[in-house]
C-alpha cells in the first residue's frame, strides 16, 4: 500500500506538537521542514525562557480569553483540551506547575524541556526532519510539490504551520501568508498583539525603567469616554512609553489604533486600593506629617522618588511651595491626578516586537473541524497563521496545540 505522505512546514510549537502526537509507519510518512538549524526556536523564548506552556483552565474561561472568532476553536479544543496537553506533557516526563492566572510552566522552568520532549517523541515516532527553507507549496492532481532551497519534495498532504510575522528573527517571517494567498486564501489584515505601546508624553524619557506593581490600568476611548478594559497588575515605563504584562494584555483592545492616531487613553490608578476620600484622606495625613516641607519634599511616603518630579510637574503645584499653605482644591486635584494619571496612546509598537500576530488565513475558509482548507482538499493551516489570537496565560500555545492535534488527526489515515 502507498504511504500517505505528510508534510508539515515549520518546527515550532505546532510543527513539533503534531509530529510528536502520532507516529509515523506502514500507513503514514511525516516529515517536517524547518528553515532554522534547530527546531522550535520561539518556542524556546516563550514565558521568558520559561513557557508559559497552557492555562489551567476550563472550556468557557479558555473562551474568554480570546477577545475574537473564539468559536472556531471549539471543536479543536474539544479533540485536545488543557487537561490533555497537561496530560502530554507529563506522559513525555515534564510535568508542570501552575502559578498566577493558572498559567502553566514546566516544574523545570525551562522552555527548553519542552522542545527537547516533543522533538525527542516526535523523532522516536519516526517523523523526518528536513532544516531547509521552504520556498513554496503547489497542488496539482491532489500531490503537493514543497519547494525548498536545495531540493524539491512531493507530497499528499501538506499542513502549514509557518507561524504569524512577529518577532521574525525566530523564523516566523510571514512565508506562510503567501503560500496560503497562492492557493487563493485571503489573509486578513495583520495587527500586532501582546505589544508595548508608544506614548505621546516627552517626560518618560526621565522615568524610564520605572516598574510599577499593584496599579490599575485602564484604556479609555477618548472618543467617547467609554473604558474599553481594565485590569490590575504590573506595568513598566520605556523610553517611547509603557511595557509589561498588564500593557501587553491592554494592547489587544487597541489593535486598530494605528488607523486611529491619539483616540485612546492609558489612564493608571496608582493607588487602586484606596478611594478618593481616602486617597484625599492618606495624603492630608501625610501633609499634616510634613507641613513644613516643601511639595516637593512631601511625596515620599506615598510614590516612587522617580515618579515625583512628573507627578509635581503635572499637579501645576509650584515644587517649592510650602505644605501647610496647599489649598483643598490643589490636593483634591493630586488626588485626581494619582487616580487617573493618563497617557496619550500614540501607536504600537511594530508588529516585530510584537508577542502574536493577529489576523491571518481567513478562517471560514477554513474547516474548524479538521483545519483544512475549504479551498484545496489535502491542504491544512493550525497555529499563529490562523486568525485567531488570544490573551497572555498560555492560551496562544494551547492554539497551536490543539489545532495542530487537529490538523494532524485529520491529515494521517
Ligand atoms: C517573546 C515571546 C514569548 C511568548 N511566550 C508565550 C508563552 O509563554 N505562552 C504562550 O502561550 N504563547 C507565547 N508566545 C506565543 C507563541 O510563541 C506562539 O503562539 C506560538 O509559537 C505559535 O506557534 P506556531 O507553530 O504557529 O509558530 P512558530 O512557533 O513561530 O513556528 C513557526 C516555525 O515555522 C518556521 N518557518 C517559517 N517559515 C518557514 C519556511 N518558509 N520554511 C521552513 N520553515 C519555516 C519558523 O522558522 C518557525 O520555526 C510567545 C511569543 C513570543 C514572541
Amino acid at each position: 500500500m502507498k504511504k500517505n505522505r505528510i508534510a508539515i512546514i515549520g518546527a515550532g510549537a505546532v510543527g513539533l506538537f503534531a509530529a510528536a502526537s502520532v507516529i509515523s509507519d506502514d500507513y503514514n510518512q511525516i516529515t517536517v521542514f524547518e528553515k532554522n538549524s534547530f527546531t522550535g526556536k520561539k518556542l524556546l523564548i516563550t514565558g521568558k525562557g520559561r513557557c508559559n506552556v497552557t492555562n489551567n483552565c476550563d472550556l468557557q474561561e479558555f473562551m474568554s480569553n480570546i477577545p475574537q472568532n473564539s468559536k472556531f476553536l471549539f471543536s479543536a479544543m474539544r479533540k485536545l483540551s488543557t487537561q490533555d496537553t497537561i496530560d502530554f506533557f507529563v506522559s513525555l516526563g515534564v510535568p508542570l506547575k501552575t502559578e498566577r492566572g493558572k498559567r502553566m510552566f514546566p516544574e523545570s522552568d525551562k522552555a527548553a524541556d519542552i522542545r527537547d520532549a516533543l522533538y525527542k517523541r516526535a523523532v522516536e515516532n519516526g517523523t523526518e526532519f528536513i532544516f531547509d527553507t521552504v520556498k513554496d507549496v503547489k497542488e496539482s492532481n491532489c500531490v503537493f510539490t514543497v519547494i525548498t532551497k536545495n531540493s524539491v519534495y512531493e507530497f499528499d498532504r501538506v499542513i502549514i504551520a509557518t507561524g504569524g510575522a512577529s518577532y521574525p528573527r525566530t523564523g516566523s517571517t510571514g512565508d506562510g501568508y503567501r503560500f496560503a494567498k497562492n492557493f487563493g486564501h485571503t489573509v486578513t489584515p495583520l495587527y500586532p498583539s501582546l505589544v508595548p505601546l508608544v506614548c505621546r508624553e516627552k517626560y518618560l524619557s526621565r522615568i524610564m525603567g520605572l516598574s510599577l506593581k499593584n496599579v490599575k490600568l485602564s484604556i479609555v476611548d477618548s472618543a467617547n469616554g467609554k473604558v474599553l478594559w481594565s485590569d490590575l497588575g504590573e506595568m513598566l515605563f520605556t523610553h517611547f512609553g509603557i511595557s509589561g504584562p498588564l500593557v501587553l494584555t491592554a494592547s489587544s483592545y487597541v489593535r486598530n489604533i494605528n488607523s486611529f492616531p491619539d483616540r485612546f487613553l492609558a489612564s493608571i490608578d496608582l493607588k487602586p486600593a484606596l478611594s478618593f476620600e481616602e486617597l484625599d484622606k492618606r495624603i492630608l495625613s501625610d501633609f499634616t506629617k510634613y507641613q513644613n516641607r516643601d511639595f516637593v519634599n512631601a511625596l515620599n511616603d506615598l510614590l516612587p522618588s522617580k515618579l515625583i518630579p512628573v507627578v509635581i510637574e503635572r499637579s501645576g503645584i509650584p515644587e517649592r511651595t510650602k505644605v501647610c499653605v496647599i489649598k483643598k482644591e490643589d490636593r483634591q486635584a493630586l488626588v485626581r491626578l494619582l487616580k487617573e494619571f493618563t497617557l496619550q496612546i500614540r501607536s504600537t509598537r511594530p508588529i516585530d516586537e510584537a508577542i502574536i500576530t493577529s489576523g491571518g488565513v481567513k478562517l471560514s475558509e477554513i474547516d474548524p473541524s479538521t483545519m483544512q482548507s475549504k479551498l484545496c482538499d489535502g491542504l491544512y493551516f493550525a497555529g499563529e497563521i490562523l486568525d485567531i489570537d488570544a490573551y497572555t496565560g498560555g492560551f496562544n500555545l494551547q492554539i497551536a496545540f490543539s489545532t495542530a492535534y487537529t490538523a494532524i488527526n485529520s491529515a494521517i489515515i
